[in-house]
């Protein structure tokens, strides 16, 4: 099937900051259509992970491709939405602006939005709930509204592989069922989805594959087999609580997610 194909692939990769390795080594592919829950403690590398696919952080080694390609030449092919303290709202853009942003490749540098572009920008508002907000600056939304303005960017920008990096950290509950419905609706468009969770529960019930990571990946793989407990105790240590039963793990609260089972 077409949607099976290879999307992205991971090779090798080392980033560092000022050469403190942050992430070593880390190599998995993501097949086209997969949902893969992106999980770890505080400082896993999650983010640097995602910043060093979409080309914002230099490589120390390895390659990323995305269909085959260097992403930062196909930069179009890949949407993220980045975690809410990763962006500047201070930067004075309206909601509409943020959305157009994911526009920009299909528009061209020094060149006017077309209607389609209006259009793709105008349908990605409405998917996140936000057309009524269009025109205010990005600095007065709630956190959930600008968590949900970045969602619509990478909508309209209408790419087949979307990174969100803890997309429910900190948003009200109504961004946050808007945030699982997109989900949903993203699954039909199999548009292939890497999400960052602290949220292990989420991650078990949500993926096809879970990526753990600590440094460096752990284990890579469906649900059952990641988060069993050898795992979740070589990463989390004395943070979580599990309680092993015959119909699975069961995941007792901690600081890091917010419990469950799988
Ligand atoms: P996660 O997203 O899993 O919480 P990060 O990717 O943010 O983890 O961080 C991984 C490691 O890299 C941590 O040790 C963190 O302190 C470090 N790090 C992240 N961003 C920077 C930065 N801009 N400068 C220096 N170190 C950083």
């Amino acid at each position: 099937m077409a949607e099976r194909c290879e999307v992205l692939r991971v090779e090798n990769v080392t980033v560092a900051y000022n050469g403190r390795v942050a992430l070593r080594g880390a190599t998995f592919t993501v097949l086209g259509g997969e949902r893969v829950a992106v999980v770890g403690p505080n400082g896993a590398g999650k983010s640097t992970l995602f910043k060093a696919i979409v080309g914002l952080l230099p490589l120390e080694s390895g390659r990323v491709e995305v269909f085959g390609c260097d992403p930062r030449r196909e930069p179009a092919s890949v949407g993220y939405v980045p975690q809410r303290e990763d962006v500047d709202l201070t930067f004075p853009v309206t909601v509409h602006d943020v959305v157009m942003m994911g526009r920009i490749r299909h528009i061209g540098w020094l060149r006017r939005p077309s209607r389609r572009d209006r259009e793709a920008v105008r349908r990605a508002l409405e998917q996140v709930g936000l057309a009524d907000l269009a025109g205010r600056p990005l600095g007065e939304l709630s956190g959930g509204q600008v968590q949900r303005a970045f969602i619509a960017r990478a909508l309209a920008q209408e790419a087949p592989l979307l990174l969100m990096d803890e997309p429910f950290a900190g948003v009200d509950a109504a961004s946050e069922e808007a945030i699982l419905h997109l989900l949903d609706r993203l699954r039909e468009r199999r548009v292939t989805v890497l999400l960052a969770t602290h949220d292990l529960q989420m991650a078990a019930e949500w993926s096809d594959r879970v990526l753990l990571l600590n440094g460096e990946v752990i284990a890579y793989g469906p649900p059952a087999d990641v988060l069993c407990p050898d795992a979740l105790r070589r990463v989390y240590g004395g943070q979580l609580t599990l309680w092993e039963h015959e119909r699975g793990t069961f995941i007792l609260g901690d600081g890091h997610c917010s419990g469950g089972r799988r």
